[in-house]
């Protein structure tokens, strides 16, 4: 299928594919919007099955940041990278160099982050080739992971989620499956078992399910098992589509709000989602702590205090998206997606000056 027939093609302004021979690069960047400002989103390293797949996931995630930025009332539009993982070693230096040079390339149109399988370290070698790029480790205006505050923002939409389905304030005993313990859900994780949730978790790394184990006392299952325990909210932290006609009707909870990108097979899906009597959590809603977090490092200076502000109300924001639908009738991600492109409105070209 071409490119401009796919349905996940969504009027992106630009998609770029890049290779370089020496490192082994191969990457694709989309830019969908730059109508808010320049288009910002983290790089994905991931073994894909084939250059179809890592078109299509690169096209849904950009599409997600720009709705991601004007949810968060951001002065950035959406855009994203995916890099093509090698099968065996790799010198990853040398290749975020390369993808450093890539996004230079780019000249200011796309600004580079983390994303799945990407560490701030290499954020750093990206930093040699060009200054757009955000989560770095060091320097003046530095953010570094953005994880942590992506789970506060994850963990205060639960909170708002449990409030309208149980009528409840607090998490003290609730049942809470997390799906995926890496850099979110392990924070996230650390948050619920603080405020009293109980835990049943998941994840392909069974180090990180035995660290779960210990550190939050948490019920491990296999990963396909998560969709079919018996809880209150079900948190997806891994990866995205997740949420589709074969797991729905598995599914128990009556929430479903987690970190994870395009959790929902296609926005369509929120309409048997709605249909199924859970209340879903948009993701680009309630994980957009982490691009709260950068934009505050490329304005040039990082202020916690306007990071838990812009997080504050970015919350505000998901309550008024469930308390709309909900009144409307409407899936949430509907709703969501409205607001997000009402504020996504490209002016109309200044006339050309008379002669
Ligand atoms: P990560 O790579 O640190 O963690 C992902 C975890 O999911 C890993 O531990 C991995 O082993 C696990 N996993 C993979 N496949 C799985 C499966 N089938 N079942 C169970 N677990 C599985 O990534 P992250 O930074 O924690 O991001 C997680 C999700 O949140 C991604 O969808 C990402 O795009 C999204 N997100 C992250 C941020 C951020 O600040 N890091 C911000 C917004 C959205």
């Amino acid at each position: 299928m071409s490119l401009f027939d796919s349905p996940d093609f969504d009027n992106h302004e630009s998609v770029t594919f890049f290779s370089d021979e020496a490192s082994g690069l191969r990457a694709i960047i989309a830019v969908h919007s730059t109508v808010r400002g320049p288009a910002s989103g983290g790089a994905r390293l991931w073994s894909y099955d084939s250059d179809q797949d890592a078109l299509r996931d690169v096209l849904r995630l950009s599409r997600g940041m720009s709705l991601k930025c004007a949810m968060a009332d951001l002065p950035l539009g959406g855009g994203k990278a995916v890099i093509m993982k090698p099968d065996g070693a790799f010198d990853r230096t040398a290749m975020f160099t390369a993808y450093g040079a890539c996004v230079e390339r780019l000249g200011g149109q796309y600004i580079t982050a983390e994303d799945v399988g990407v560490t701030p370290n290499d954020m750093r070698a990206v930093r040699t080739q060009t200054r757009f790029v955000g989560g770095l480790p060091e320097g003046e205006a530095a953010s570094g992971d953005p994880s942590p505050i992506t789970a506060r923002g994850v963990f205060m939409g639960i909170k708002a989620c449990v409030e309208r389905a149980f009528g409840r304030d607090d998490l003290r005993d609730m049942r809470i499956a997390v799906q995926g313990l890496g850099h979110v859900g392990s924070y996230l994780c650390g948050l619920l078992h603080e405020a009293g949730a109980r835990l049943i978790v998941t994840d392909v790394d069974l180090d990180a399910m035995r660290d779960a184990e210990a550190r939050f006392g948490a019920t491990t299952v296999e990963p396909d098992a998560i969709y079919d325990q018996d809880v209150e909210v079900f948190s997806p932290c891994a990866l995205g589509a997740i949420v589709n006609a074969e797991t729905l009707p598995r599914l128990k909870c009556k929430v479903i709000a987690g970190g994870a990108n395009n959790q929902l097979s296609t926005p369509a899906f929120g309409e048997q989602v709605l249909d199924a009597g859970i209340l879903y959590a948009p993701d680009y809603v309630i994980n957009g702590g982490g691009i709260i977090n950068v934009a505050a490092e490329i304005s040039g200076k990082y202020d916690p205090e306007w990071v838990d502000q812009k997080l504050d109300r970015l919350i505000d924001t998901l309550g008024e998206v469930l308390d709309a639908a909900r009144a409307e009738g409407r899936p949430t991600n509907f709703v969501a997606e409205d607001i997000a492109r009402s504020r996504i409105v490209r002016p109309e070209p200044a006339p050309a000056p008379a002669e």
